[in-house]
């Protein structure tokens, strides 16, 4: 196997043609770009065998380093302009290399999003993406959410958590349905245009990495509210419903991580304003429940209400 220095690597693999926005881009000491008001700036780190399995494709690879930083741009309403990359591998392996920045430059592509610089190093496979963007006029927060909001959620919750079930027991895709749940978990989709939309309306957002009890969870605590939630309203894909049943659907999409999909809560009123949101932004949104006074996260099924517990991602 060839091995690639430093500058190779970086020339081949992560220097593309960027817009007037960037005035120094790859190749100095620091990137200067012309930013025209508030940033919004985030970033997230991945580890390999942390945070995706050590096998995964370089491709899938480089798509969720970026997807992970445009879905928390997403969840401020942000609109995502450049990016910068550390990256840590244990070897330079070009076939990887090209497969991994074409899964990045892919997804950079489609949402305009221009990569200013980084730093390249031998270590254990680590990708750490950091993404800044324009801040929307107004940042929904996770302190914003009211009682009596509702509570919605994009697309549908538990297929990425089923996948990377499946990957990790080393079980590929046994039919089109599991292949699918894989797919979630490897390219998610991050709802940037829902959030933008979203940034005049609702009144508090957080996208879901950790489950969405967890993510939900933050909202309550920062809003210091609590929610009911009709488990029979939770969006489940036939998909995942296809290879589980109605509970452990329902368990994955409580309590699964990795969906990438905006949590956000809107006075009752607005539920037509978000309803056209969703439409315009073609993402698929459903009311879930609402915020309450008492501080508790409870759901309701068949007539019972119990108290949920959230077993999301714990870093630590
Ligand atoms: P320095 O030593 O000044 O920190 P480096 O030698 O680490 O710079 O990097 C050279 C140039 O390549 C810099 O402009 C840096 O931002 C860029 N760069 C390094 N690694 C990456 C990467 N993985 N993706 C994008 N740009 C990178
Ligand atoms: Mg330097």
């Amino acid at each position: 196997m060839a091995r690639l220095g430093e500058f190779e690597i970086i020339e081949r693999f992560f220097r593309r043609p960027t817009d007037d926005s960037v005035i120094v881009g790859i190749g100095d000491d620091a990137a200067v770009v012309a930013a025209t008001g508030p940033l919004a700036i985030a970033v997230d780190m991945l580890v390999a065998g942390t945070h995706f399995p050590p096998g995964l494709p370089g491709h899938a690879v480089g798509h969720r380093a970026l997807a992970v930083n445009l879905s928390d741009l997403a969840a401020v309403g942000a609109r995502p302009r450049w990016a910068t990359m550390a990256l840590s591998l244990p070897e330079t392996d070009p076939a990887w290399l090209e497969d991994f920045a074409s899964g990045f430059h892919r997804l950079a592509q489609r949402f305009d999003i221009a990569l200013i610089g980084g730093d390249t190093t031998r270590g254990p496979m680590t990708v750490t993406v950091q993404l800044i963007g324009d801040a929307a006029a107004a940042t929904p927060l996770r302190s914003g959410g009211r009682v009596g909001d509702t509570v919605f959620v994009s697309g549908t919750l538990g297929d990425s958590a089923a996948g990377l079930g499946r990957l990790v027991a080393g079980e590929g895709a046994a039919s089109a349905d599991q292949a699918a749940l894989i797919e979630r978990f490897a390219y998610p989709t991050p709802r940037v245009a829902l959030g933008a939309a979203l940034a005049g309306i609702a009144h508090a957002v957080i996208d879901i990495s950790d489950g969405l009890l967890a993510d939900l969870g933050h909202i309550l605590e920062h809003s210091r509210c609590g929610a009911t939630l009709e488990l029979s309203a939770l969006p489940l894909s036939q998909e995942l419903l296809a290879s589980h049943s109605i509970d452990e659907a329902r368990a994955l999409a409580l309590n699964g991580g990795d969906d990438y999909e905006l949590c956000f809560c809107v006075a009752a009123a607005d539920r037509e304003r978000v309803l056209a949101a969703a439409e315009a932004a073609e993402t698929r949104v459903t009311a879930i429940g609402e915020l309450t006074a008492d501080g508790k996260l409870t759901g309701r099924l068949d007539g019972t209400t119990r108290t949920l517990e959230a077993r999301g991602f714990r870093h630590f």
